[in-house]
């Protein structure tokens, strides 16, 4: 940590290679039994360096946009191991993402349904398929990650699909034979998976029945990852349910886990500026702020966050809100913990920030982007340098009528 720290200013983010390869490793062992690829929704962290990381593992990657394929692209996942995703695709993606050649675009709606035919047609391609369908399944999850309730804007009904089977058929550049379904992020518990996959299972059986041909399933992601000591699902039960919900259908079967790969293996390292002392309890001012991470504010999300630095056993804990220099009230980074007696410069490290941190970062209040650092073994490189004030400057320009003579 030192040689970090004497070497790259905080805030900034460090991610640990081990942890990636590890999670990525052990979900494979757990899905080993089953005809399945792992697509890394490169959402989570589209570090090219991380994409990186899984594209060497053999990994796949599931993309929402077309600056995401271009990542994937950058960082050497085989085109025809690209899924792209998403409600909103405009024309100019999917022309694109057709014309590079992925292997499947998952179709939200029968407009986009429509439009994917009209560009496949004029590219003179076939475009390979999945409809993502709207199980209708609480994912007990947050309300701003559950995906798969009829009143989220995901996926078509359940009910639906034979009637958008039947569309593609007539449709001449679209194959449709894969069924795909994501019910939200960070689920911790199994059933709603064992729910969802049971109603695609239905589904499928009935597709065929009406004479469909079915050979690939797109089970998505959402595995959950312990933010405070939750116990994280176990991959084996996981693997029992696809078992005993898809595993008879011989399908080909793929996951697009995101959270699960990336989320432990970062940390945030931030910097006391003040100690501030207030009503009952301190405020850490720190240089890390909600532009850097705003999973606590958006999400309620909770992340442990340790003093860099050791403590002894017995200092006396404070009741702490460790906050950042934003002119918000929902700048914090944490509320009502007990930390150690903090002074100024001391170092602290907010823990699980691997999935939904930097990505969701933005440079609000005109704060650069923060730098990101990847560790392997004893060694470390800056994946992403810090942004100058004068990069966040440089796409903007003042009209001339407003320049004085
Ligand atoms: C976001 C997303 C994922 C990844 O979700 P995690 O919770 O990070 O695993 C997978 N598939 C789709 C379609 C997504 O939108």
């Amino acid at each position: 940590m030192k040689t970090v720290n004497n070497t790259v200013d905080t805030p900034f983010y460090c991610y640990s290679m081990e942890i990636m390869v590890k999670r990525y490793r052990a979900l494979r062992e757990a899905l080993k039994s089953q005809r399945a690829t792992i697509y890394y929704a490169v959402k989570a962290n589209p570090n090219l360096a991380v994409i990186k990381t899984f594209a060497n593992e053999g990994s796949g990657a599931d993309v929402v946009s077309i600056g995401e394929l271009h990542r994937c692209l950058a960082a050497g996942i085989p085109t025809n191991k690209i899924v792209f995703a998403g409600v909103g695709k405009t024309r100019a993606e999917i022309a694109e993402a057709l014309s590079v050649g992925i292997y499947q675009l998952n179709v939200e709606s029968e407009p986009e349904l429509q439009v994917i035919n009209e560009i496949a047609m004029s590219l003179g391609v076939k475009a390979n398929i999945g409809l993502r369908v709207n199980p209708d399944v609480d994912a007990k999850t947050h309300a701003k990650i559950t995906t798969g309730l009829k009143e989220n804007k995901f996926g078509v009904d359940l009910i639906r699909a034979p009637s958008i089977f039947k569309i593609a058929k007539s449709l001449e550049n679209i194959s449709l034979k894969s069924l795909s379904v994501h019910i939200g992020s960070q689920l911790l518990d199994l059933e709603p998976y064992r729910a969802a996959y049971t109603k695609v299972a239905e589904m499928t059986l009935h597709l065929r029945s009406l004479g469909f041909q079915i050979d690939h399933l797109d089970l998505g992601g959402g595995i959950g990852i312990p933010y405070q000591g939750e116990i994280s699902p176990d991959l084996n039960s996981f693997s029992d349910i696809i078992q005993g919900t898809v595993g008879d259908l011989e399908c080909e079967l793929s996951f697009e886990p995101g959270r699960y790969l990336v989320g432990e293996s970062g940390i945030l390292v931030t910097r006391v500026i003040y100690v501030k002392k207030g009503r009952g309890k301190k405020f850490i001012i720190v240089d890390g702020a909600m532009n850097d991470l705003i999973r606590p504010t958006l999400y309620d999300g909770h992340h442990d966050i340790v003093p860099v630095q050791q403590f002894d056993q017995d200092t006396k804990p404070y009741l702490c809100d460790v906050v950042g220099p934003i002119c918000e009230s929902g700048d914090y980074l944490a509320q009502n913990r007990m930390l150690p007696k903090l002074e100024e410069n001391d170092l602290l490290a907010v823990k699980s920030v691997g999935a939904y941190g930097a990505a969701m970062s933005s440079t609000y209040n005109s704060r650069p982007l923060i730098p990101e650092i990847l560790i392997n073994g004893d060694s470390f490189s800056v994946i992403r340098r810090r942004q100058t004030v004068q990069e966040n400057m440089g796409l903007e320009t003042i009209p001339k009528w407003l320049i004085d003579e």
